[in-house]
């Protein structure tokens, strides 16, 4: 329809098919999926079983330049891709995106179904609460929180002797540990399984963590934008005995367990994440682990359906998995590896897997390759680098805009000068790609204002620049058929033998790790590391830490970490303010400058519009 009707009332428009039927269609049993509603499912991870001996498709990466108000579009491109590939040239594939946090969803992004022709129904569906994973993360997260701080009150207030006795009850006259307990005392050296044999002193070792409150790093989360929950004072009641503390919330999505849902590929695999998550040090500078507290069994418990996909279609009524979403800028910033390994599998050899990573290339596709590809073990075959006219001149010096004002003229009107000068953001995220070797397609994702010339334009210095091809797409106007030659031009260059590497060795110093991304990703000079931050890197790696992969902590809003300097800022020394560890999820993240786990929300927030009409039960204004 010209013009294009809103997200929600293109969405509502479409009947989805019933999902058994989806399932059926791509090959799934009746046994391997659970089914939620109408339009959902989950799949069991017992297929990975039955299909083990299926080659795998190929798998892509989109990925975008770096974000400007303006948007980009990568949902929609990785929607119109797989509408293209499947309804338009008979090609299996599948779409794997990150399910939204409510955050954002109430606050001011919005929804990330995608958008106009190009999106995942039903949206309202999509963008609420989907099947309950983020508010099972939540949930499992907070009870580890509420072990952290009862037992340091426990220890406060009871002798060795009788915090034994309720950590080991008399069950019928007989104390017998937990398989967990078993495992605590294998760790501490305790060869003992009969509770009555510990001495004194291996009671005392047994019985108390001795958590430092002061180096406790677990937080609460909330899947609410609540900046009033930034610092909180917690355990004010008298029955806490004094017990109080600073402490914060952060936002679900920024949770270690939402990283570890992202990155396990299995349930036994999840189990042994949980348990390593180190929540703070004792006073010894030991780190103290959620497997300490005796918390891993019930965290498994809490998150075992949230790690099985979950399955959905777009508008033109191809699979999609909507699975994990931890946040790009504080997190890793991708779709999980199992909802990935299963569609991989489900496509079959020739077919193809569309996975979506978040925010710019340098950051959301870095932290793909590094992180999610060394934990998935997948070798990634196409980046498809996603870029828009009007986002372009921005990084070309174009003026800012301003929510709610109409776009100036340098935005709806032909202006040659801005893209050419705006594109060198794109060429650098094409060799950011190229350093890890696998080819590029860049997808211009058109809007209605943009000029022939303009569009030429970035088609032509994007294949200077390195990339396989360039591509423009009008998905979001007319739907696959608009991204038709995008998902011919990824299929040429899939056909590429990919020669993906990644770009560092995880066995070199955490500060090399740290220094190879900042100048080779973001083009800085050279990194500055805090006092906090070195001596956070001391104890990491003298905790034998110091193996893992760098997640950096950035703003997106920039190549460096300054967020007004658009196109390729240079010469910048990168600031290290703090480095954090999430042992469980299996990486360390530095933190550039000051970045916020918890967003506000504005003056306006997108809650204004979203109702629900009490006739017919429809969701109102969401986009
Ligand atoms: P990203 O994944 O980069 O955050 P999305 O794909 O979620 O971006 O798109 C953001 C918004 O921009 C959506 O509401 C979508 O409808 C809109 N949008 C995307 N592409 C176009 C386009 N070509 N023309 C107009 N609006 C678009």
């Amino acid at each position: 329809l010209s013009p294009v009707p809103s997200d929600i009332e293109i969405s509502r428009r479409q009947t989805p098919k019933a999902v058994d039927v989806l399932a059926k269609e791509i090959g799934l049993l009746a046994d391997e999926i659970e089914i939620y509603g109408k339009t959902k499912a989950k799949v069991r991870l017992s297929l990975l079983e039955r299909l083990k001996d299926q080659k795998d498709g190929k798998y892509v990466l989109v990925a975008g330049i770096t974000p400007t108000p303006l948007g980009e579009g990568k949902s929609t491109v990785t929607i119109g891709l797989v509408q293209a590939l499947t309804a338009h040239l008979n090609v299996n594939s599948f779409a794997c995106l990150r399910q939204p946090s409510q955050g954002p969803t109430f606050g001011v992004k919005g929804g990330a179904a995608g958008g106009g022709y190009a999106q995942v129904i039903p949206m309202e569906e999509f963008n609420l609460h989907l099947t309950g994973d983020i508010h099972a993360i939540t949930a499992a997260n907070n009870l580890l929180a509420a072990a952290i701080d009862t037992r340091i009150l426990h220890e406060s207030t009871q002798t060795d002797k009788a915090l034994y006795n309720r950590l080991v009850p008399l069950v019928n006259g007989v104390r017998e540990f937990s398989e967990i307990q078993l495992s605590r005392l294998k760790k501490l050296g305790i060869n003992k399984t009969d509770p009555s044999t510990l001495t004194e002193e291996e009671v005392r070792k047994f019985s108390r963590l001795n958590i430092d409150p002061s180096t406790i790093t677990w937080q609460r989360v909330l899947d609410t934008n609540d900046r009033f929950l930034r610092k909180i004072t917690i355990g004010q009641g008298s029955t806490e005995k004094g017990n109080s503390r600073q402490a914060q919330f952060d936002i679900a999505v920024a949770s270690e367990i939402m990283a570890v849902l992202a990155l396990t590929d299995s349930l036994a695999d999840m189990k042994e994440r949980l348990g390593r998550m180190v929540v703070a040090s004792d006073k010894d500078g030991q780190p103290v682990t959620a497997e300490d507290l005796g918390v891993t069994g019930a965290l498994t418990v809490l998150m075992k359906d949230a790690i099985k996909p979950n399955l959905m279609q777009t508008l033109e009524g191809t699979p999609v998995f909507v699975h994990a979403g931890p946040f790009a800028n504080i997190a890793h910033g991708n779709s999980s590896v199992l909802a990935d390994k299963v569609a991989l599998k489900l496509v079959g050899e020739e077919g193809f897997v569309v996975t979506e990573a978040g925010f710019g290339a340098d950051i959301g596709m870095e932290k793909f390759f590094n992180i999610k590809c060394r934990a998935s073990g997948l070798v990634p075959n196409v980046v498809v680098l996603v870029a828009t006219v009007r986002a372009l001149k921005m990084h070309g010096g174009g003026p800012s805009v301003t929510a709610g004002v109409p776009l100036k003229k340098e935005y709806t009107e032909e202006n040659i000068q801005l893209v050419a000068d705006g594109c060198c953001n794109l060429q650098k995220q094409i060799q950011i790609a190229q350093l890890f070797g696998v080819p590029v397609v860049v997808a211009l994702n058109v809007f209605k204002t943009d000029t022939r010339a303009e569009i030429d334009l970035v088609c032509e210095l994007a294949k200077r620049a390195g990339a396989f091809d360039a591509v423009p797409c009008y998905h979001w106007s007319v739907g696959g058929k608009g991204s038709v030659d995008l998902a011919r031009a990824v299929r040429e260059a899939a056909n590429k033998r990919s020669r993906f590497q990644f770009l560092y060795d995880v066995q070199l110093p955490i500060v090399e790790k740290i220094r190879t991304i900042a100048q080779a990703v973001y083009g800085a000079k050279d990194i500055e590391l805090s006092p906090e931050a070195q001596s956070k890197i001391d104890r990491y790696t003298q905790q034998g830490f110091g193996n893992l992969p760098i997640c950096m902590a950035k703003t997106h809003l920039s190549l460096s970490h300054e967020p007004d300097k658009k196109g390729v800022p240079r010469d910048f020394i990168l600031p290290i303010s703090d480095v954090r560890a999430s042992i469980g999820a299996g990486f360390i993240y530095p933190l550039v400058g000051t970045m916020s786990t918890m967003p506000g929300l504005p003056t306006r927030p997108c809650f204004y519009d979203i109702d629900l009409d009490t006739e017919t039960e429809q969701v109102k204004g969401l986009f």
